[in-house]
């Protein structure tokens, strides 16, 4: 650390925890501590308690892979809910992006990540197995992919397609109209809806 002072303990391990965010570095590490502790000790409690609520209490739903305090979320578990589709998203962010669009009544599986070689996340930290499973189950007729319009999202829709295909599944991808290089959570629900409507079948 940069600071000549000595600090006490507590804090700096405050600021290491706080480092655990992605993008946080010492420096800002720093300034989230002192402005928690000097102006918000209140809120400061109440962030510990409902992270240790949070990592203790929720888990991932066993269809969709989701956030979810029970063995399967309520958006597996709702009838009015189309079961030969699955939209496969990147994250529970994108899944709420998807929702709002209110374009699709189908389910999900929220991959909690994307293939990305060049930084070693490979199809096995991914753990697409489990997504293969949740397609193959015989009710399930389309996959629609709607990873992110990222050479990340790309790489793994163009990867996840040959392995659905293999399988004998129809396998979709969101249409075009989501400019390239955007992220699904910054893309508008009209927008969404009418990606999810234009569809294409991925080819092979
Ligand atoms: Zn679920």
């Amino acid at each position: 650390m940069a600071s000549g002072l000595p600090e006490p303990e507590p804090l700096l391990t405050l600021v290491e925890a706080l480092r655990c965010l992605p993008g946080v570095g010492v420096r800002s590490a720093r300034r989230m501590a002192y402005h928690l502790l000097q102006r918000d000790p209140q809120g400061a409690l109440k962030l510990g308690a409902a992270l240790t609520e949070a990592v203790t209490g929720l888990r991932h739903c066993e269809r969709c892979n989701s956030f979810t305090q029970d063995a399967v979320c309520a958006t597996c578990s709702n009838a009015d809910r189309d079961t030969t589709l699955l939209c496969v998203v990147e994250t529970p962010a994108d899944q709420n992006m998807v929702e709002a669009s209110h374009g699709y009544r189908g389910l999900y599986y929220v991959l909690q990540g994307r293939l990305a070689p060049l930084e070693g996340v490979g199809p096995d930290q991914v753990h697409f197995a489990q997504l293969l499973e949740r397609a193959t189950d015989g009710v399930v007729r389309e996959v629609i992919l709607a990873t992110n319009f990222t050479a990340e999202g790309e790489t793994t829709a163009y990867y996840l397609a040959d392995m659905l295909r293999a399988r004998g599944l129809t396998v979709t991808r969101l249409a075009r109209g989501v400019p390239s290089g955007s992220e699904l959570e910054y893309v508008d629900a009209g927008t969404i809806a009418w990606a999810l409507m234009e569809r294409r079948p991925t080819q092979g």
